[in-house]
């Protein structure tokens, strides 16, 4: 938590307004208000008739790297997915907030969110997973897909996990992709995986989400990313406890991209040009799986 707490005073976001009075409904809010104009419309109407549905190239995040002009080619109707980055730069800052409880599926509740781990030097999970995500946005949008962040920035808080899934819900998505990056302690722990929902709770947990788990472990393989060897088997982990994957009525998987605490892992997910690997390799499986 310390290194997590000095890593966030050097983010920009983490030092707004900590307001203690102000409670999460107003962050949490602020996120969700703003997102249903994207999360709710993957095509909005625009008042510009005759532009091709719109793909919300970063309305107004100037820090947002790789966002330069997506190709606005036609949109694929019918293809909207939603890419979500787990964590927020201001999670930290807001523990209130982050802690309270929320519905979590199979009749459960956990926390709205954490802060997410950190490499040991200090480059934090929620900037690695917002960075990937802008990445994978471009990539897709480049393709033609609509694509739907569930957050808007790195530095507010939340939205919660429940929210997560509702997003994509709302938005109907034909794939849903969390992506996140894990912090295991454990002496050589290193590789990524995939986590899916397990058992189903219903039919688009069922196959799709099963096919959406393959198709992204083995592009994952392919781009040379080694599967993990702590957790899961042979990259995929069927989990009961994730609320965001438990709550989705789409298809949606969870990436835990690498373990940040492996040294030799860390540089890779560092690094520019390690991010942009992990992008195009999802960005990859997310195509292959729309057709
Ligand atoms: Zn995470």
């Amino acid at each position: 938590m310390a290194t997590l707490a000095t890593a966030c005073l050097l983010l920009s976001g983490c030092s707004r307004p900590t307001a203690a009075g102000q409670p999460q409904p107003a962050s949490a809010g602020a996120t969700s208000s703003s997102a249903p104009s994207s999360a709710t419309s993957p095509a909005p109407s625009s008042p510009a008739a005759g532009s091709p549905a719109p793909s919300n190239p970063a309305p107004s995040s100037p820090a947002a790297p790789g966002t330069s002009a997506p190709k606005q080619l036609a949109a694929k109707p019918g293809q909207v997915v939603v890419l979500d980055p787990g964590h927020n730069g201001g999670n930290a800052a807001n523990p209130t907030a982050i802690n309270r409880q929320v519905p979590a599926g199979r009749g459960q509740t956990k926390e709205c969110d954490t802060t997410g781990t950190a490499t040991n030097a200090g480059y934090s999970e929620h900037a690695f997973t917002w960075d990937v995500s802008l990445r994978v946005r471009t990539a897709l949008t480049a393709k033609g897909y609509q694509v739907v962040l569930t957050r808007q920035d790195d530095t507010s808080v939340g939205p919660c996990v429940d929210e997560r899934a509702g997003i994509g819900n709302r938005a109907n998505a034909a794939a849903v992709v969390s992506i996140h990056a894990d912090g295991s302690l454990t002496s050589g722990a290193h590789g990524f995986h995939v986590a899916y929902p397990n058992p189903p709770v219903n039919a688009a947990q069922g196959a799709p989400t099963t096919r959406l788990a393959n198709t992204l472990r083995d592009a994952m393989v392919a781009a040379g990313f080694p599967t993990a060897n702590y957790i899961g088997s042979n990259g995929l982990d069927g989990r009961a406890d994730l609320a965001g994957l438990n709550l989705s009525e789409q298809p949606k998987v969870l990436v835990e991209c690498g373990n940040m605490r492996d040294s030799a892992e860390a540089s890779t997910l560092s690094s520019a040009e390690g991010r942009q690997r992990y992008a195009d390799a999802i960005a990859s499986a997310i195509a292959s799986y729309l057709g």
